[in-house]
């Protein structure tokens, strides 16, 4: 099971709780623009809590785009993106993050020369140091939480599978292993939330097979997930919703087997580099 978080903030204040039926991200109308270029160009994307949210497309289509407009690493030159109800436009990465959006990168981006196990404990401490004032008041509880931190970042690399590999420099771990390890550190944030760009992109079948594996259980924790993914099977076996983009426009919605028949998704990836 995915450990207690330590140093989490409570978000299920009573009274402030969401009403179950609002999606958890509601983006609307979402442009953005680079000089002339519409990466993404009027696009709704509505995302229900708990399911697996699968956002396809040929290369170019905007997908990691949604996913930096989606964690502040981009403002939107045009419509609204709220997170639980609340928008997040303009919001900083940091603060999104803390809100409970998680993410990979398509490019891995972890801390080379440090462990795996210093990896997710920088996720941990993003928590931590976010959370000053509770640290103020709570002080024991604090001190108490520091402790259990690198247990905690051990139970995430077990999670993933990364458990014998903790004190490994990032730099030299495989490069499937690398992914595993960005899960890990984006799980360190306990988010609601998790976006992953390409999870199975370079690894090998049985790491691929691992992956299915760990994002099946990352649901069942109650964490939503939106998965950027070339790999139809994985695609095809875990994603419950499927949204379509071509040229920053969204092409098509729907089941997995819906989208994949759908005929203008197939002319879309036959005239694109897929
Ligand atoms: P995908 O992830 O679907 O392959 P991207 O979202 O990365 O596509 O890119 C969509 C389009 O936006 C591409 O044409 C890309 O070159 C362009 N683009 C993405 N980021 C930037 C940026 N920072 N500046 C200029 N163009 C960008
Ligand atoms: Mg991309």
């Amino acid at each position: 099971a995915l450990p207690a978080p330590a140093g989490a903030v409570s978000t299920s204040v009573v009274g402030t709780a969401t009403p179950a039926t609002q999606d958890l991200v509601a983006a609307d109308k979402v442009l953005m623009q680079f000089g002339g270029l519409k990466a993404l160009n009027d696009v709704d994307l509505h995302v229900s809590r708990g399911t697996i949210h699968g956002l396809i497309g040929p290369n170019g289509s905007g997908k990691s785009t949604m996913m930096n407009v989606l964690t502040g690493i981009y403002v939107p030159t045009e419509g609204a993106i709220a997170f639980k109800g609340q928008s997040i436009v303009g919001r900083t990465s940091a603060r999104i993050a803390l809100a409970g959006i998680a993410r990979t990168f398509q490019n891995v981006q972890l801390f080379g020369e440090m462990t795996a196990l210093q990896n997710v404990l920088v996720g941990l401490h993003h928590t931590y140091r976010s959370n000053l004032l509770d640290v103020a008041l709570h002080l024991p509880r604090f001190v108490r939480e520091e402790r259990t931190a690198s247990a905690r970042a051990y139970a995430l690399l077990k999670f993933v599978g990364l458990e014998s590999l903790a004190g490994e420099e990032a730099r030299n771990l495989p490069y499937g292993k690398q992914r595993l390890l960005e899960i890990a550190r984006a799980l360190a944030l306990n988010p609601e939330l998790l976006l992953l760009d390409e999870p199975a992109a370079g690894l090998t079948a049985p790491d691929i097979k691992d992956l299915v594996v760990i994002i099946r259980k990352i649901r069942e924790h109650g964490i939503t997930l939106v998965l950027i993914e070339h790999h139809m099977d994985v695609v095809m076996s875990v994603c419950d919703i499927v949204t379509v983009l071509d040229f920053g426009q969204k092409i098509a919605e729907g089941t997995p087997a819906a989208v994949q028949a759908n005929p203008q998704v197939i002319k879309a990836y036959l005239g694109g580099e897929l």
